[in-house]
This record gives C-alpha cells, sequence and structure tokens, in this order.
C-alpha cells in the first residue's frame, strides 16, 4: 500500500518509509491511498471474535500488503495483551474502557505496536533510529513504554514544563536507558513545533536518522480503530442493539480519526460526536466552516489541550474538504474545566462509576447528544488514577485507588533534562549525542 501527503506536493511512499519518516517531506501527513472495506458479513458474526482477534483483521486490511501475516499476528498479540470492556454507566451509554495497558492510558496500543512494526522494519538497519516524540502528557508513556529496550532506537520524549501529572511524568523521566525525557520550558504547542522543525530541518536529518512518533505518524493512530470495531462487537455480544453513537474526547484528534477510518471501512456507526475541553477548534469549524488554530490553554482534562490539532487535515482528506460532508459525519461540543468537574462529581455520585477528566467530556457531549433508541459510547481513554489530584479534588481524598502498574512507576527517580523553546538549542542538544 503506498501512502500519501496530505499537502500532494511530494510523490506517494512505501509503508516503511512513511512509519520510518512519521511526517511526509512536505510537512503533510501521510494517508493510506486505499481504504479497504469488510464485507458486511463480517459485522454479522464480529461478535464471535475476541478483541485480538478483531484488531488481527483489521491490522491486515492496513498492513497485509506489506507485513507478512505470521508477523502481524506477533505484532497484534504483543501489543494486545489485556482487555478493552464495555461497562454500562447509565441507559444505553457505555464506557469503553481503554485504559488497561501498561500505562492505563489508550495511547499504549498505537505506542506499542509502532515499536514493534519499527523494529520489523529496521531489522538489518544499521544506523541507530531516533524517535521525537512531543507529548501533553499520555504520548510520552506509551510511547516510551512500548520502546523501551528497543535495540537501535534512541527515543526523545519533549513535554511542558509543569503541565503534566505527577503520575504521567514518572512514566516516561524514570524508564532511562534508550530512553530521554526533555522537560521544555513552554506549552504542548511548544514541543510540538520543537519536534517538526528538527523534522525539517536539513542539517539533523544528514547527521541522524529522525522519526515521530506522534499521532501523526500512521503506526501510531491508525491500529486505534481496533477499539471501535472491539465496541462494537462487544455491544452486539451482549445483545444491545440500536444504531451507535462514538463520543471522543478529543486533543489531536488521532483516536477520533482511526473511528472514522473503521466507519470508512464499513463499521456501522451513525454519527461520532468530537468532544473538547476549551481548546474548541474543531468545535467551533463544526459550527462555522472555518478552521482556526491557536494557542492552547490549559485545563484539567490536559492531554486534550491542542491549540492546532494535527489530524485534522486527516479529517479534511477523507471528505474532500467538504465541512458538509464532515457536519453529516460529525458533531462537536466542549465543556469548560467546571463543567467537566461536575460531570466527574455527578457520574460518581448517581451512576456510582469513576470517570477521569477526559472520559467526563467524552460522557457528558455523548449524554447531551444521544437520541431515543440509539447506544452511545464514550471512549474512557485513561484510567482516573493517572489524574489522582484532580479527581480526588472532586471526589474526596482517598477515593482513588492506584492500580499497581502506577504505583511501581511512581517509585522510580525523574531523569529529565531542562531545555528553553529554542530550536537551536535542541538542535545543539541532538548534534551532541
Ligand atoms: C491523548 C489523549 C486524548 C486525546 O486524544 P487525541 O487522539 O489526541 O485526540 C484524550 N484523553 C487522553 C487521556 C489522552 O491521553
Amino acid at each position: 500500500m503506498k501512502y500519501f501527503s496530505t499537502n500532494k506536493t511530494v510523490p506517494s511512499v512505501s509503508l516503511m518509509e512513511a512509519v520510518t519518516k512519521g511526517l511526509a517531506s512536505d510537512n503533510g501527513l501521510f494517508m493510506p491511498e486505499r481504504i479497504e472495506e469488510f464485507h458486511p458479513e463480517f459485522f454479522r458474526r464480529i461478535h464471535k471474535l475476541s478483541f485480538q482477534e478483531i484488531s488481527f483483521e483489521v491490522a491486515k486490511k492496513f498492513f497485509g500488503e506489506d507485513v507478512p501475516e505470521n508477523i502481524l499476528k506477533e505484532i497484534v498479540e504483543d501489543t494486545l495483551n489485556f482487555d478493552c470492556p464495555i461497562v454500562k454507566v447509565s441507559d444505553s451509554l457505555y464506557s469503553l474502557e481503554l485504559f488497561h495497558g501498561p500505562t492505563l492510558a489508550f495511547k499504549d496500543v498505537g505506542g506499542r505496536f509502532m515499536a514493534r512494526l519499527l523494529r520489523y522494519f529496521l531489522q538489518g538497519f544499521q544506523k541507530e533510529v531516533n524517535v521525537l516524540v512531543a507529548t501533553s502528557g499520555d504520548t510520552g508513556s506509551a510511547v516510551a513504554n512500548g520502546f523501551y529496550d528497543v535495540p537501535g532506537i534512541k527515543v526523545y520524549v519533549l513535554y511542558p514544563k509543569g503541565l503534566v501529572s505527577d503520575i504521567q511524568e514518572k512514566q516516561f523521566t524514570t524508564l532511562g536507558k534508550n530512553i530521554t525525557a526533555l522537560e521544555i520550558d513552554g506549552t504542548f504547542d511548544d514541543c510540538q513545533r520543537l519536534v517538526k522543525l528538527a523534522f525539517l530541518d536539513q542539517t539533523l536529518n544528514d547527521k541522524m536518522v529522525l522519526t515521530s512518533a506522534n499521532s501523526i505518524n500512521v503506526a501510531r493512530f491508525l491500529p486505534q480503530a481496533f477499539y471501535y470495531f472491539n465496541a462494537y462487537a462487544r455491544l452486539r455480544e451482549a445483545g444491545i442493539d440500536g444504531e451507535v453513537v462514538f463520543s471522543v474526547p478529543s486533543g489531536n484528534f488521532g483516536n477520533l480519526t482511526a473511528g472514522l477510518f473503521a466507519k470508512f471501512m464499513g463499521l456501522p456507526v451513525s454519527r461520532f460526536i468530537a468532544a473538547n475541553n476549551e481548546n474548541d477548534i474543531v468545535y467551533k469549524y463544526l459550527r462555522s466552516g472555518k478552521y482556526e488554530p491557536k494557542s492552547s490553554v490549559s485545563t484539567i482534562a490536559n492531554a486534550m489541550d491542542v491549540g492546532a490539532p494535527s489530524n485534522f487535515a486527516r479529517i479534511l482528506e477523507l471528505y474532500n474538504h467538504s465541512h458538509q460532508e464532515i457536519s453529516n459525519d460529525m458533531v462537536g461540543y466542549r465543556y469548560s474545566d467546571k463543567e467537566i468537574r461536575e460531570t466527574m462529581k455527578m457520574v460518581y455520585e448517581k451512576e456510582n462509576y469513576m470517570l477521569d477528566p477526559h472520559g467526563a467530556v467524552g460522557y457528558r457531549a455523548l449524554k447531551a447528544d444521544l437520541k431515543a433508541g440509539e447506544v452511545g459510547v464514550f471512549l474512557e481513554t485513561a484510567h482516573p488514577a493517572k489524574f489522582t489530584e484532580t479527581v480526588e479534588s472532586v471526589l474526596g481524598k482517598g477515593t482513588v485507588v492506584l492500580p499497581e502498574k502506577l504505583a511501581a512507576f511512581m517509585k522510580g527517580e525523574k531523569l529529565s533534562i531542562n531545555l528553553n523553546t529554542e530550536f537551536a538549542n535542541f538542535k545543539q542538544f541532538l548534534l551532541q549525542k
């Protein structure tokens, strides 16, 4: 399968090149030239398949031409050795829990999948590969843990100083070995800008092999489509009928874009809800047809604090830049921190379900938009314990129990290196490595 750039000024590339480069050389995002559809029959028996089995079928549609089946099977099995259950929260409204992986957030799947795919492509490759990743919190941990100790690969995680939670920070700053954490005196957008500039810098690219592991990488975001197929299967398995609506707490829009791919592959989805915090660029686009990126603002759902959502270019491409067509498949909502807190409290007290701040945005939007006869699924993108401080400030001290996996990270020592937002400094740092 070939991958083209959304900017369309450079030739298409192979999967291997798309994965190792991350971003196209004209600064566009890679898109597969075809989206393979499933036969409708597949959806009639999907409820009989496990999360792993479904994911293997979906992975073959994406990567089957480029990766031998036995390798793909190994990658899927190694990436998805945990569950992805649906849990009923209120009437016709379900939480798809994406937090049962190693770092307890949905990005684990893409992080691990990409690491394994990259390792496959780099077999026999002499040079060391440097993965650059900007994180607003969860990407860093998923990528760092996915790539930890993978031979021939070094990872640099850039994160905004003071803007990620303690637990998030511990998950990628304590690993050491091939993982370097860079604490940037700025915002997530500054981190993302530094990474983008590095890819465009000729000197750096001449001296070292650079790739990205942000959700701009096709190997990171496409595997997230597995979740949507699985949610549908688990609903049907439980005998739950009705048109399915997905609500997706969104920042860079990688997760939601993966959902759109699932729909294009034939998954019966009635519509998607783009659930935003106060970083409401896409919400505004859906209302006005105008896309106006701006600086991000900090919220309590910090993994969604994105002012220029990179995957939006892919959404435009999928729908031929038609605002009308996009609006047929997607509606937008946005919530303030106050509303997020309210929702967490209400759902905990009334439904006995603990939401993290991101899931709360998804839940609230779904509750507002769901029509009679429909079944709603919101993506619970992280375990509430990843945001213990915020959650306990709303629900009360002692309400959150730290899972074993997180407690282990908290014991480690932070090993970050401080940098300012000057690209020249970052470049110098990389060149000295
Ligand atoms: C990354 C993240 C999001 C946003 O996902 P995008 O794919 O960037 O839209 C939402 N919630 C959590 C917990 C995340 O880590």
